[in-house]
C-alpha cells in the first residue's frame, strides 16, 4: 500500500502581507531554465508576490533596490580585497624564488 502525501497544493493562498497586513497578489510570473543534474533542463515558473498597498509595496522596492547595491558593493569589495590577496601572494612568491 503506498501513501501519497500532497503538499499543500490546492490549499488557496491568500497571503497577507507581513508589512502592512493587506492583501499579497501575485506581481509577476516568469519562467526560467534550471540546469537539473542528469544534465538536462528544466522549465520552472516562478512568481512574485507583491503587496496591494501600492505605498507599502513601493518602500519594499525601494528597500530591495538598496539591499541590491548593497550587496553588489560588499561583492565588489571581496573580490577587490581578493585579489589584492593574490597580487600580495604573487609578488612574495616571487621575491623568495630566487
Ligand atoms: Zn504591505
Amino acid at each position: 500500500m503506498t501513501k501519497r502525501i500532497l503538499i499543500g497544493t490546492n490549499t488557496p493562498e491568500e497571503k497577507l502581507c507581513p508589512r502592512c497586513g493587506s492583501k499579497m497578489r501575485v506581481g509577476k510570473t516568469w519562467k526560467e531554465k534550471m540546469a537539473m543534474f542528469d544534465g538536462g533542463t528544466r522549465i520552472v515558473t516562478y512568481s512574485e508576490k507583491v503587496c496591494s498597498n501600492k505605498e507599502c509595496q513601493d518602500e519594499f522596492d525601494k528597500q530591495r533596490r538598496l539591499e541590491t547595491k548593497k550587496l553588489k558593493e560588499a561583492k565588489k569589495k571581496r573580490d577587490e580585497l581578493a585579489n589584492a590577496r593574490k597580487e600580495k601572494i604573487a609578488k612574495k612568491s616571487k621575491k623568495s624564488s630566487k
